[in-house]
């Protein structure tokens, strides 16, 4: 009788414990994927900086290769201006005088693309302040996660052995095939092996009842005897869940 207890005793410490190594081992596969998305955002901020410099160098080389052209635009008027003055016939004159006002024309579309050019680059220095300190905040956070992750894995490596050492005890507490089946439930129950039976009073009519702490189902008298007599291991008909009594609900009934 007392033997049945502490084996349902040693296997929920067992489980508390398998509960911890669990979530210790999702941190260690988490804190490595965090560290590696700190990594990803940085160099994205670093590239999104580069890019703005090439950009800016590129708007810059434009804006300069249209100035030259203006310049050039210019300099082909100033030179048919003085041609017109040395014009020999009227007819030489009228047709540089076209030739200057298409040139204005087109000196005048230049300037325009000048103008929004200038536009786009006057944005830059802004924009390009913004990268920057987006940049430094995404490098001053991968600093933060590195030293973050580095603490953390060195604290979950303690505990984890700390953890692992307590498991072998209790586990070697327990009888081999009792502590097979629980491990095969553990894992297959998602770390839910070992649940309470839980007891539901009754309303009006109906009697109390109680019911499976893993999936709920009803327990018939029989299993309800044998849990209160203690003095074998009861499981679940349903998902074959290890099934102890819980001290509240004893008292409750
Ligand atoms: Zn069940």
């Amino acid at each position: 009788m007392v033997e049945t207890k502490v084996v349902i005793d040693t296997l929920r410490r067992l489980q508390e414990v398998d509960r911890k190594v669990a979530h210790i081992e999702r941190m260690k596969a988490w804190e490595p994927r965090r560290l590696a998305e700190a990594t990803a955002k940085a160099s994205e901020a670093q590239e999104a900086l580069a890019q703005m410099d090439k950009d800016h160098g590129d708007l810059q080389r434009n804006i300069a290769r249209i100035e030259l052209e203006i310049k050039t635009r210019e300099e082909q008027i100033q030179k048919h201006k003085s041609q017109m003055l040395s014009a020999s016939s009227n007819k030489q004159y009228q047709a540089l005088l076209r030739e200057i006002s298409m040139e204005e024309v087109e000196k005048a579309r230049i300037e325009e693309q000048l103008l929004e050019k200038m536009i786009q680059i006057d944005n830059f220095s802004e924009r390009e302040e913004e990268a920057a300190r987006a940049l430094e905040e995404a490098t001053g956070e991968l600093e933060k996660v590195k030293q973050e992750v580095r603490a953390s894995l060195e604290e979950i490596s303690g505990q984890e052995s700390t953890l692992r050492e307590e498991r072998r005890a209790i586990a070697s507490e327990l009888p081999a095939d009792m502590l097979r089946h629980y491990e095969r439930l553990f894992e297959s129950r998602s770390g839910n092996a070992v649940v309470p039976a839980n007891y539901l009073p009754g309303t009006g009519r109906s009697e109390g009842r109680y019911s499976c702490g893993g999936c709920n189902m009803s327990l018939t008298h029989q299993m309800v005897n044998l849990l209160l007599i203690g003095s074998e291991v009861v499981t679940c008909k349903s998902c074959g869940r290890i099934l102890f009594l819980d001290e509240d609900s004893k008292e409750e009934q």
